[in-house]
């Protein structure tokens, strides 16, 4: 087992960790960690596109970004639209009801 020593980066698990990413909470390292949005690598894959402060909930289906949920709008179970694409789109058929805030 490993515990007891210091803790190391969550994400290379070499460097001592130094970091504390603000969306998930991992430990890491300087390497893995992008200090001037504060959040580490893992994270700054998954974050959204467009506010770039959530992580995403998936790809657009039109453009293929990622969005977080205040950024896309889902248009099915599975399947997601950036705002943009959406505003652009308002053709589009789905076989779900669009629930925007009224
Ligand atoms: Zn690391
Ligand atoms: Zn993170
Ligand atoms: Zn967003
Ligand atoms: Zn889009």
């Amino acid at each position: 087992m490993i515990s007891g020593l210091p803790r190391k980066c969550e994400i290379c698990m070499v460097n001592d960790a130094v970091h504390t990413c603000r969306l998930c909470g991992r430990k890491v390292c300087g390497e893995d960690f992008e200090g001037d949005r504060g959040i580490c690598k893992a994270c700054s894959l998954t974050l959204c596109e467009f506010c770039g402060k959530q992580l995403s909930v998936g790809y657009c289906i039109v453009c293929g970004r990622l969005g977080c949920e205040d950024c896309m709008i889902q248009i099915s179970n599975v399947a997601y639209m950036c705002k943009e694409c959406f505003s652009k789109n308002k053709g589009v058929k789905t076989a779900y009801e669009f629930t925007l805030n009224t």
